[in-house]
């Protein structure tokens, strides 16, 4: 048995760093980050992550019980995985991140950064993801899910978020996130420097951002709010059929722009606690400064993660359109 969230709290290597169960093999890589592999074949090989922001608690604790019921075969591995609990520092202080916000790190961008803790975890993610993959068998599918909570409420409660890519949106993928009971899909329209980004573009994984509730601190989460996503995962994990979606229909969106904030009279005409998924009509006014008031076109847009305090050059917010 691999206990990956306590070891990782308690800053330990554990006494055996490989070994096996009647199913997979296992493999402890260094904090935060087991690998297993499938004694027979697989053709599926994926990433499953959070803590990337250390206080988004909820995910972690869902990867660690999934991972005790590997160990304890309640759960049968039908997928190779990597498990990364991905700021070990910030979840020990139970803080979103030390010095520089992790999902702004990837491809390649710490090298960009002070070096500190964040910066040389971030480059060890990018290489034992990189080794991961190219490990995994070469027909084996590829897949990413980055599991967050967000910061504010939604109107939209769960969400997720696909990277900007040249190839195609990958079936599966939207599917298990549909049986997942995820309210919304959201498509950004350019790169970006997240875990996700890094793996769809390096290597072309199915991969999405999920916005699963808001942070709370270890022991306070409702595990149960989390009980569709965890039941898909468990599915995909096992090569299970996926359960049925009991919500209404998934809403799609698509990023048409970005809020930036040019200098300092910059207003958002949203309160600072705005829910995500706030909406705008057409002529409203959704930001002004002296650069130029942003105003709403043609028809309604929504807003996510609004926030008026970033550095001046920083994006405030994006705007949203639905996909009908
Ligand atoms: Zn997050």
């Amino acid at each position: 048995m691999l206990d990956l969230l306590t070891l990782t709290l308690e800053q330990q290597t554990p006494e055996q760093t490989q070994g096996e169960t009647a199913d997979f093999t296992w493999q402890w890589l260094a904090e935060g980050l087991l690998q297993c592999t499938p004694k027979s074949s697989y053709s599926k090989t994926m990433v499953l992550s959070a803590g990337i922001h250390g206080n988004e608690t909820a995910p972690i604790e869902l990867l660690a019980n999934i991972i005790k019921d590997l160990f304890t075969q309640r759960l049968t591995l039908g997928a190779r995985v990597l498990f990364v609990l991905g700021n070990p520092e910030a979840i020990r202080q139970g803080v979103r991140y030390l010095e520089n916000d992790m999902n702004r790190m990837f491809c390649g961008a710490y090298q960009h950064l002070t070096p500190d803790r964040e910066t040389y975890r971030a480059a060890q993610l990018e290489q034992m993801t990189a080794q991961f993959f190219a490990q995994s068998h070469p027909d084996a599918a590829r897949y990413h899910y980055d599991l967050h909570t967000a910061i504010r409420s939604s109107l939209l409660p769960v969400f997720a978020l696909f990277p900007y890519q040249v190839q195609a949106y990958d079936d599966f993928l939207i599917q298990s996130l549909n049986a997942a009971d995820l309210d919304a899909l959201v498509y950004h329209n350019a790169a970006g420097k997240t875990f996700t980004h890094f793996t769809a573009e390096t290597f072309q994984a199915a991969s999405s951002t999920l916005e699963l509730g808001k942070a709370k601190p270890f022991g306070q989460n409702e595990l149960s709010e989390f009980a569709a996503i965890d039941q898909v995962l468990r599915a995909v994990l096992s090569g299970q059929a996926l359960p049925v979606r009991q919500k209404p229909s998934i809403r799609q969106f698509k990023v048409v722009d970005s809020i930036l904030k040019q200098s300092e009279d910059f207003q958002l005409k949203l309160n600072a606690d705005a829910p995500n998924f706030s909406r705008f009509e057409k002529g409203e006014l959704i930001a002004t400064q002296h650069a130029g008031n942003t105003v709403v076109d043609d028809q309604q847009v929504w807003i996510l993660f609004p926030n008026p305090n970033v550095k001046i050059g920083l994006r405030a917010g994006l705007i949203l359109k639905e996909i009908e």
